[in-house]
């Protein structure tokens, strides 16, 4: 029905649609246009491919559509922000796995046929059946992890790093006697288990804080799957799609690693349970805890010049971003310069605090990233921490036993004082003492942080 200049312009316009989508997707102002336009972009792509394959529709199809697409918007609509991480690594593992079946289907159709499987071709299949493989068994374990279903803490034990290098060393092998001419499936299956166990394993020893950039690496690993899988199904559009994804997962890998001092390498084959979160050894933090009053801050606000927001993990779940917002209104009112301070991992998953604010109707100009925002904490008058912890821990800057010494911080440390609003002196994330609690400049205003944001902003107007 379509030629092939017609099925290849529409695979155009979706490639160009997913390059806008991740285009608007880069700031809050436009990443709704981002998801609609990447959306009508995976519209064109499947409705094309089902054209281009001559594919008669059974009714399974569209019924199997409808189970997943009822599954992802429900499960969109309902989750709440503090479990976003966990449901994209339930998504990015299904899409893995996806490329691992078609991989395996692939090889399936053509296997019966010796000889006529090429090199390029079982390459590619090799290529998404272990990548996909790892990635589904991978995050499986990783939204396991952060869903509390095993524990969070890394898994360790004596000979680990080896045993993996082996596991993987044997899929490699396994996958080199298919690539050369085996067409046993029995081979990639084999592969296929160690791959789903080499996943498993390579994310058990990973815990609390470094999640995040394995998540995204995972997302980098599915991407390459999927383009994997466009080579062996000559597709152009599941290559560029494939290798889009796989991109921006490695460069957020690399940025979100950058965040938490983590080098990739260091991801990769370190020693993550020594440095991860849960199991991490408190830093121990002595001195006088000062507790304040609702009153006390909001004469300290209201009388300030510049006050900075340090938003975290706190804020999202007690929901207070919009009460934050009316706090700022009524300090601006009073002629106080207030801006957010952003920790490029704030919160639990990268982007957090930015949706949040985003959501409250935050003037994006008041959001600044990490640097621009330390350059300005020695001429703040007051840090407003809200629900963040490790962010502003200072022992990652001076402390070098510290389990999180060399990730970036912001230095609130450096304003001329420091209000923290949480519920207690619990750790936050990493599991570690915070010194900012206990520093001369800092007060703690104890509670859940929306009750203290609106008592703040109560008091604030009355002065
Ligand atoms: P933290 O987890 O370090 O601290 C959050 C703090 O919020 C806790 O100390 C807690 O103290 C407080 N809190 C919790 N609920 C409330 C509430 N209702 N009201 C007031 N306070 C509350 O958060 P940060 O944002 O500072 O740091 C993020 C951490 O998460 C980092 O370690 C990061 O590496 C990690 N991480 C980040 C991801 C990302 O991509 N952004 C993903 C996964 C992990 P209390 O219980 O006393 O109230």
């Amino acid at each position: 029905m379509l030629g092939t200049n017609g099925v290849n312009l529409l695979y155009l316009i979706t490639i160009v649609c997913f390059v806008l989508a991740l285009r608007f997707l880069s700031s809050p102002a436009t990443a709704r246009r981002g998801n609609w336009i990447g959306a009508v972009g995976m519209a064109v792509a499947i409705v094309t491919t089902l054209i281009k394959a001559g594919v008669h529709i059974t009714w399974e199809m569209p019924v199997a559509a409808a189970i997943g697409s009822v599954f992802g918007a429900v499960g969109a609509r309902r989750v709440k922000m503090t479990a976003m991480p966990q449901m994209v690594a339930l998504f990015n593992g299904v899409g893995g796995g996806a490329a691992a079946l078609v991989a395996i289907a692939e090889f399936h159709e053509l296997a019966p046929d010796p000889g006529r499987i090429h090199g390029d071709v079982s390459l590619a299949v090799l290529l998404s059946a272990l990548i996909g493989s790892i990635s589904f068994s991978g995050s499986l374990v990783a939204f396991a992890k952060l869903q509390e279903l095993i524990q969070g803490r890394p898994i360790v034990y004596p000979g680990q790093k080896i045993g993996n290098a082996l596991l993987f060393a044997a899929c490699l092998v396994l996958g080199a006697a298919v690539l050369a001419g085996s067409e046993r499936q029995s081979l990639l299956w084999a592969m296929v288990a160690g791959a789903l166990l080499f996943g498993v394993l390579f994310v058990v020893p990973i815990g609390g804080a470094d999640m995040p950039v394995v998540i995204s690496l995972l997302n980098a690993f599915t991407g390459l799957a999927a383009a994997a899988t466009g080579f062996e199904l000559s597709n152009n559009v599941l290559i560029v799609s494939g290798m889009l994804v796989g991109a921006s997962g490695t460069m957020l890998t690399l940025l979100m690693g950058r965040a938490m001092n983590r080098s990739i390498t260091n991801v990769l084959f370190g020693a993550f349970g020594q440095v991860s979160a849960g199991g991490a050894a408190a830093a121990g933090a002595d001195g006088t805890v000062r507790s304040t009053t609702a009153d006390d801050v909001a004469v300290m606000l209201a009388y300030a010049k510049k006050v900075v927001v340090v938003p975290g993990y706190g804020m999202a779940v007690a929901q207070a971003q919009h009460d934050v917002r009316t706090l700022a209104d009524i300090l601006e009112e009073k002629g106080v310069e207030v801006t957010y301070a952003i920790h490029p991992v704030a919160g639990r998953m990268p982007g957090h605090m930015n949706v949040l604010l985003a959501e409250a109707n935050v003037p994006y100009p008041q959001l600044k990233e990490m640097d621009e925002a330390n350059a300005e904490f020695g001429r703040t008058d007051v840090s407003l921490v809200i629900g963040a912890n490790d962010v502003v821990n200072p022992d990652a800057r001076n402390n070098t036993g510290s389990p999180i010494y060399g990730m970036p911080i912001l230095n609130v440390d450096q304003s001329q004082a420091t209000v923290v609003l949480k519920r207690s002196m619990n750790p936050g994330f990493a599991g570690i003492d915070n010194p900012l609690f206990v520093d001369p400049k800092t007060v703690m205003l104890f509670g859940d942080a929306k009750e203290s944001v609106i008592k703040l902003a109560a008091r604030v107007k009355s002065l």
